[in-house]
């Protein structure tokens, strides 16, 4: 921990001009581009202006230039973030990594469709079944522990990640990378750590992630990343809470992601890196509108006291206490209405996650848009705005995929494919060997120049 609050600090040493004129508490200013053009408006003479740009320049090459042979690649999460909103919010900034770069019509996740399950796929390659992150909350039968986003002891325990995230990946092949927060960078997976990683801080600045990275890629010796990590929450928390179709509310965070994807632009440009960095723009799911009309409430429909449950909402799953999964199941079944309830092995093959100790007896999965819930928790506080979980395959799933950079083609669409492509095409840009995942080496290939 004093070591990663070091490597916070020493940010603003490696570059000294880190600290000038980057916005406060994670609300910026300015998009893409303004910064320059005031700060040049000021200056009378074009003689004096054409002097400081050089100067500013040769400063940009001496001081934070890009270095070495490998074009670093900077992976960026905006969770929950639906395509749709591109064209729903106004997004100059993504719109700008769009026109210059390739931006799929959407990204599947893999099943079910949240939080860490999918942040891990990405960075592994593996279906849920393989790298044993079913949910966001577990029980393992063999360890008999319990995994929750809110235990940090489970997240910060190897255990839970199976396969080899793309971090491990490069370290274990010398390439050094550096995780502004990533679902598993807290555990030692494979016994290995990133160069630079941080404990997950909710409560970290947007702009304060933004120059960890900057300053990261700006460390001149040999620990500088080649591969690194940028997380942003804000769209996830305000679909869950208003719903993604509360267009007011959702303009207001992804305005605030977008402007700081230009905050990030401007301060790649004013490093030296923007053109010489390959960037992705991920999310891990899309995000579905909710409603008090669209409820099942399960324990109108079995009884609390037979099951154990492990995970609630949209996918339920559990397990029967001794001698009553055929009751509960039959319960279930007889009531099947706006879900779908499976038997473990009953679990379709297309979810790839039926195959792993983890998933308990019996699978509940709603339809989209509808939740599971409990009479007292509805009463208590309704649904909430939106959530996500559901069938991987449903439009409203999907996630965003657009990528920018030299390695890329410009101004490129390409159809939906699944998450678990990505992993390889990293390996790929980052001239790594890949290890074993079940994605395909091609499956991407179109995306590159
Ligand atoms: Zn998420």
């Amino acid at each position: 921990m004093i070591q990663n609050l070091r490597l916070l600090n020493d940010k603003y040493m490696s570059c000294p001009r880190i600290l000038s004129g980057h916005p406060q508490n994670g609300f910026p200013t300015k998009a893409f581009g303004n910064d320059r053009s005031l700060f040049f408006a000021a200056k009378h003479k074009h003689f004096e202006t054409s002097i400081l740009f050089v100067l500013l320049f040769i400063f940009s090459l001496t001081s934070c230039a890009p270095r070495g042979e490998r074009t670093p690649l900077l992976l960026i999460s905006i969770d929950g973030f639906k395509p749709e909103y591109l064209e729903q919010h106004p997004t100059p900034n993504l719109h700008r990594l769009m026109q210059d770069g390739v931006l799929a019509e959407g990204m599947t996740p893999v099943f079910p469709s949240k939080t860490f399950p999918n942040h891990y796929s990405l960075v592994t390659g593996l279906y849920t079944e393989n790298t044993g992150v079913i949910a966001n909350n577990m029980y393992d039968p063999k360890s008999k522990e319990w995994f929750s986003l809110g235990n940090r002891e489970a997240v910060m325990n190897a255990n839970w990640y199976g396969g080899e995230p793309i971090w491990v990946t490069a370290e274990k092949q010398g390439v050094k990378a550096a995780t502004m927060f990533w679902p598993g960078s807290e555990a030692p997976i494979k016994a290995v750590y990133a160069t630079r990683w941080m404990p997950y801080d909710g409560n970290l600045p947007y702009s304060a992630r933004v120059d960890s990275v900057i300053a990261w890629l700006s460390v001149q010796d040999t620990t500088r990343p080649d591969f690194l990590t940028l997380y942003f929450s804000g769209v996830d928390d305000y679909g869950h809470r208003y719903g993604p179709e509360n267009k007011d509310s959702m303009a207001v965070a992804v305005g605030l992601v977008d402007s700081m994807i230009g905050y990030l632009l401007s301060e790649l440009e004013r490093v030296g890196w923007l053109g010489n960095i390959n960037i992705l723009v991920t999310s891990d799911h899309g995000m579905a509108q909710l409603s008090n009309e669209r409820v099942i409430l399960l324990d109108s429909i079995i009884d609390m006291d037979d099951v154990r449950m492990v995970d609630w909402n949209p996918v339920a799953m559990m397990y029967a206490k001794e001698g009553k999964l055929d009751a509960v199941y039959n319960a279930l079944k007889k009531s099947e209405s706006h879900y779908t309830v499976y038997k473990k092995e009953e679990i379709p093959e297309i979810y790839h996650v039926k195959n792993n100790d983890r998933v308990p007896d019996i699978m509940m999965v709603a339809d989209v848009g509808y939740a599971i819930t409990t009479k007292k928790m509805f009463d208590e506080r309704g649904v909430g705005g939106g959530t996500h979980g559901y069938d991987n395959r449903s439009k409203e799933m999907q996630a965003l995929f657009l990528a920018y950079g030299p390695a890329f083609k410009q101004g490129e669409r390409i159809p939906t494919f699944q998450n678990i492509h990505v992993y390889e095409l990293m390996c790929s840009l980052l001239g790594l060997k890949p290890a074993p995942n079940d994605g395909h080496p091609d499956s991407l290939r179109h995306v590159l120049r």
